[in-house]
Order: C-alpha cells, then structure tokens, then sequence
C-alpha cells in the first residue's frame, strides 16, 4: 500500500539531521511537510505582553520560508496552516490521505500534552504517529541513567554522560522526495498577519536570519572561516558584539541547526586543527542544553510553579511598578539597564547579561523570578523553553543549583566584565555619558539582606 507521511515541523526547521525526513523517505513513502503557527503562542500573558515577541516572530517566519524552499528543491513541499494543531494536523491528514504522521519529539509538558492528545485522535483515524528523538546531543535512551534518575546537578550529569553516554550521530540529508499532489495556495506569513502592530515592529533591530540556511552560514563562520571556536572559552563571557560566543542559540532554538551537527564539525575541527579547551567548553555548553531538557522530562511543570523543582515556598514580591522599571532598563544601575535595553532592542542577551539580570530581579528586587521568565520568553529570539525556564529557576534558588542562597554582586561584575564601561555606554550613553539620571531603585546591601532572610525563612 502506497504510504502518505506527513512530517510535522515544529522547533526542528532543517533538513540537514532530520530523521523523520529521512526514515519517511527510506520507506518509499510520498512525503509532505506541515507548520502550523499556533494563535496562542502569540496571545498575550497576564502581564500586557505577548508570548512570542517580535523578534521570535520574525526569525520564525524567515525560518519556514527557508524550509518550504528547501523542501521543494528536493521535490516535496512544506503547507502552512494557522489554528490549534489539535484541529488543523488532523483536518490535513485527511484531505492528504495521510497514512502516517512523522516529528521530532519535544520536552516540556505543553508540548507532550499536545503529542498525546494528536496521537490519541490520530490513532482514532487509524493513522500512526511516530515521534523521534532529533533535538539533543544525546538520545533519551542512550542515556547511563533513567530519566527519572537525572541528577539533579549539572557536575553530577556531565561527569555521567561523559563517562558512559553514546553521542547521537548525524543522519544523512534527503537529497529528493516523493511529493503529495496538493492543492493548497502557498501560504505567506508576515508579522502583520500574526497581528503584530506598527508601533511593535518600530524601531527594533533585526540581527538574526531565520532559516538552516543562515545557520549553517552562522556554523561555517564560527568553526573554519574565522576559528573562533578555538579561543571561545577566552572570549565567551564577553558582552559586546556577535563574535564573543557562537551565537548559535536562536539558530539551535528553533531547529534550524542540529546540536548534533555542532558536535560533529567540531570534532572534525579538532582533528584537523586545533583541539583545546574552548572546543571542549563549547561542547560542554551543549551539554547544559541537554541537561535542561532531561531535567525538564524528570520534573515536567515543576518547573513553572513558583516554589520549583526544590519546592522551595519563598515570599516572592509582585510590585509590578519594580518589575516594569526592570523590563525596560530604568533601575539606575547602569550594568543593569543596558542589558535590558539591549534585549528590548535586539531580542538577544549574552549569557553573562542574563545571569545578572535574572539574579538582580529575583534577589535585588525579590519578584517572581516566573515573571522575569516570562518577560525573556516573550522578548528573546533564541527563547528556549528548557533553556530559559531552567536557567531561571536555577538563579532563583529554586531549579538545579547546589548553592543555597546565590546572588551576583552587580557592580563587581561591571567592573570585571565591562571594566571600560564599552558595553553601558554602547547602550545607554547621551552626549558621551551614561548616566541616565535615574536613581538606583533599591539599595543593593539592604535588598541581598532581605533576600537571603526571606531564603532562610523559606528552609523553615
Ligand atoms: C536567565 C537565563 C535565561 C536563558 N534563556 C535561554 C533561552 O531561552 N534559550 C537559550 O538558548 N538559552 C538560554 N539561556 C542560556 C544562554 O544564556 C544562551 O544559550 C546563550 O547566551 C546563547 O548565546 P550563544 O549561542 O552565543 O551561546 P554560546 O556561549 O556560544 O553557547 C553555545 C550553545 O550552548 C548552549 N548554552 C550555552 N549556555 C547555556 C546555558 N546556560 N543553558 C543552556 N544552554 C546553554 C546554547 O544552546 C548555546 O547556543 C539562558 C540563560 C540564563 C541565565
């Protein structure tokens, strides 16, 4: 019987490492892409802004029409629809003739409870569903532990996965497809078209380009062309720039890029060139990605609930006058606030910048670090689930820390990491100064005292 596979694109926009593509080919099935934007990713939160940001929005939409146009030039095609994937997935498989349904399994709970329910109402058409495993650099099932027994710290994970865990390998790109006769308009997605207003677009600045194809430009830069890679552990905490860190995260975020494909030129890096410590740490932050991921598969909503994986009570603050002074950059700390305009601006932060102002939001101001995620996961292009839920916890003192109470000394920082005041007056400077005349909004000894008294009160 004639197979008809519908692959179901969801954060793992690529060709390239694509095992549902490539399994569905193998099997001499007709193959046919779907994306579905969702309406409720780009609702708005409780807190007057959207889930998806605009400057996810457009790097998500530049992301599909890279992968339509791949995924024609090797004679398939790719639909886009608009709805609840619960309703329009299955409408398609029918109007298709769909016999199966192929995609990449996700981690976080919303996005398992969507793989559930569409397999339960698949499955009621008779049609199967099959999830694989693409978006880690090590498969679930390779794995020295079972899910359920994830460290809870990161040391204890590394040191395990390094010892006995198999890397995923790399599978082989489509080079052509057997294509589904469809009689679907080719859909074009614009931020207007997903509702996004003027004065939302105004004014910001577009770094990134969404697409595998920008990516894979993005991963020949960084590795061969430049050898950045090679002195990354030098330069990652730097603050200024696209050249310090990989910026492979928004690409890694979506799927245009393969972790597994980072790793794989890496090592063929390290065999023909150098081999050292930074080609190692960037590995090594690879690592964190996945082990955000397992831990989002052992503790699942945990990870949204205030009081977190560690079940930690804290009396957190909901002023939401401080909150919004954070979000745009007006706490009169100048290492601070241009960070937070950098994100608003650009929708990126370097990993030193977020540290800090989670850190500053959570211990400075004492509010709900949840609020603070919310706000990254709306603003950031590279948003992460995982990433950013478990990153944010873990600065709270509620995720998968060994340290009790941890805070960063923020004008310490400034002067290690920004000692020449480059990277706050590239944000905030007027007139060849950076004092934006705002008056810090809490005194920093005073509110690290409160946080850590409202820490131990929580230990009970
Ligand atoms: C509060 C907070 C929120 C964060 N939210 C996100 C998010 O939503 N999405 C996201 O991709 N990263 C997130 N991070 C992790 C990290 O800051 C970014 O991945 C990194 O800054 C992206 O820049 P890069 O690609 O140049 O990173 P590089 O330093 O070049 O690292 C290479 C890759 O390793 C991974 N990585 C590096 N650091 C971490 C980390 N701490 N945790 C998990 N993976 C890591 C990323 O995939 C990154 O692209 C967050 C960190 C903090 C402290």
């Amino acid at each position: 019987m004639q197979q008809n596979i519908l692959v179901y694109f969801r954060n793992d926009l690529r060709l390239h490492d694509h095992e549902p593509l490539y399994t569905a080919d193998l099997a001499g099935a007709k193959v046919i892409g779907v994306y579905n934007f969702n309406p409720l990713h780009f609702s708005s939160h409780h807190l007057g802004f959207r889930k998806t940001g605009v400057f996810r929005a457009q790097f998500l939409i530049e992301c599909v029409n890279d992968l339509r146009n791949k995924l024609q030039s090797v004679g398939s095609d790719l639909i886009i629809t608009h709805g609840n994937p619960l309703y329009t997935i299955p409408d398609l498989c029918k109007k298709l003739r769909i016999t199966k349904v192929y995609a990449h399994a996700e981690h976080a709970p919303e996005e398992r409870m969507e793989e559930l329910a569409l397999e339960k109402l698949l499955y009621s058409e008779k049609i199967d569903f099959k999830l694989f495993q693409g978006n880690t650099l090590i498969q679930v099932s390779a794995l020295p532990f079972g899910i359920h027994q994830t460290p809870l710290l990161f040391t204890d994970f590394r040191k395990a996965v390094e010892k006995k865990a198999e890397y995923r390998n790399v599978f082989p790109e489509v080079k052509a497809l057997r294509n589904i006769e469809h009689h679907f308009l080719p859909e074009t997605y614009t931020l207007e078209r997903l509702g996004f207003t003027a004065e939302e677009i105004e004014g910001k600045l577009f770094l990134y380009k969404g697409g595998e194809k920008e990516a894979l430009k993005r991963l020949h830069y960084y590795i061969w062309e430049t050898e950045l890679v090679a002195s990354y552990k030098e330069t990652r905490n730097h603050l200024l720039g696209m050249d310090f860190s990989s910026h492979f995260s928004p690409w890694l975020a979506a799927g245009c890029l393969s972790p597994s494909l980072i790793l794989s030129e890496v090592r063929a890096f390290e065999l023909t060139r150098i081999k050292n410590d930074s080609t190692y740490w960037l590995i090594f932050e690879l690592l964190w990605r996945d082990f955000f991921r397992f831990s989002m598969l052992r503790y699942g909503a945990s990870y949204f609930k205030t009081e977190g994986i560690r079940q930690q009570f804290i009396n957190w603050s909901d002023n939401d006058i401080l909150f919004n002074k954070w979000l745009n950059g007006e706490t009169g700390y100048p290492f601070i606030d241009a960070n937070m305009k950098e994100l608003k601006l650009t929708g990126f932060m370097s990993n030193r910048g977020r540290q800090n102002v989670a850190s500053f939001l959570c211990k400075n101001l004492g509010i709900n670090w949840l609020w603070g995620a919310a706000w990254f996961e709306s603003a950031l292009v590279d948003y992460d689930v995982c990433s950013n839920y478990g990153n944010w916890a873990y600065l709270a003192g509620v995720g998968n820390d060994a340290r009790l109470f941890r805070y960063f000394n923020i004008e310490k920082q400034a002067d290690t990491y920004d000692k020449d005041e480059t990277f706050r007056k590239h944000w905030l400077e007027k007139d060849g100064y950076y004092d934006t005349g705002i008056k810090p909004v809490v005194d920093f000894e005073e509110s690290i005292k409160l946080a850590e008294k409202k820490y131990m009160e929580s230990l009970g």
